[in-house]
């Protein structure tokens, strides 16, 4: 029991200083800026920010959200998405066990997390957070070798193939694109990933949570916001890797 709540904390702590490196991502990738190379700074005074001031949560409740030089505020965003980060991992670890897929999962959400942030604010996806998914895709198609192979190269183009067709006929039906380029991307590396069964629940998933929780944002804002369709496809995502496998289990039981 103590063991379990001593692992667990260690989940946590290494998910929210993940989830620190998360912010950079989120922060950096829409400006171009270098990951590695440029030291952490405030966004207001440009003036570098020490070790101790980085260190994930505690450091912002130390410094209330305030920059230690300038005292300009400091955006909530980095402590909720540490606090999101860890929070995911020990759930994560909790649904699926201490397995590998546990670890790749965990590091799928990390990357989900800093696409539904940026693509939120930006509409756009960074191109290389959906190369690095196809990647962990490809570490987990390894792993399922041999007997989920088809599996997970079906799911790569399964909904990638769906949404592109849509996208052209949408283009000729009504002169709009329906999705962009970046989620169509996601659902490939996503779908190598999940396999073609979870990746189908995951598209589904994502559209009702969008169609839903859109139409209850623009009623309460009146105003008409364009969608930001990535936030919803990667929860479809995590809800298809964390109960994707149950769900169609208990589905194919229920028709056969
Ligand atoms: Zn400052």
């Amino acid at each position: 029991m103590l063991a379990e709540f001593i692992l667990y904390v260690i989940i946590f702590l290494y998910g929210i200083v993940i989830g620190s490196f998360s912010n950079v991502l989120i922060c950096r990738l829409p400006l171009k800026e270098n990951i590695a190379t440029h030291r952490s700074h405030c966004m207001t005074c440009g003036s570098q920010i020490q070790w101790y001031d980085l260190i994930p949560l505690v450091s912002y409740i130390i410094l209330r959200g305030r920059c230690r030089h300038c005292g300009a505020g400091i955006s909530a965003q980095y402590p909720l998405v540490e606090a999101a980060n860890g929070f995911g991992y020990v759930f994560i670890f909790a649904n699926l066990g201490l397995t590998w897929t546990s670890i790749l999962t965990c590091l799928l959400f990390t990357i989900l997390l800093a696409i539904a942030v940026i693509d939120w604010r930006t509409y756009e996806i960074p191109f290389g957070l959906n190369v690095t998914i196809g990647v962990l895709g490809l570490i987990k198609t390894i792993i399922d070798y041999p007997m989920g192979l088809w599996e997970h190269i079906i799911g790569f183009f399964a909904v990638s193939i769906f949404m592109l067709i849509c996208l052209y006929a949408g283009r000729l039906i009504i002169g709009a694109d329906c999705f962009g380029g970046g989620d169509i991307k996601l659902m490939a590396a996503a779908g190598l990933f999940l396999g073609w069964k979870c990746i189908i629940l995951a598209f589904l998933a994502g559209c009702i949570l969008g169609a839903v929780i859109h139409s209850v944002r623009m009623r309460m804002s009146g105003d008409n916001h364009m969608l930001a369709f990535g936030p919803y496809l990667a929860a479809g995502i995590m809800i298809a890797a964390l109960w994707g496998n149950t769900f169609i289990q208990w589905y194919i039981n229920l028709i056969f």
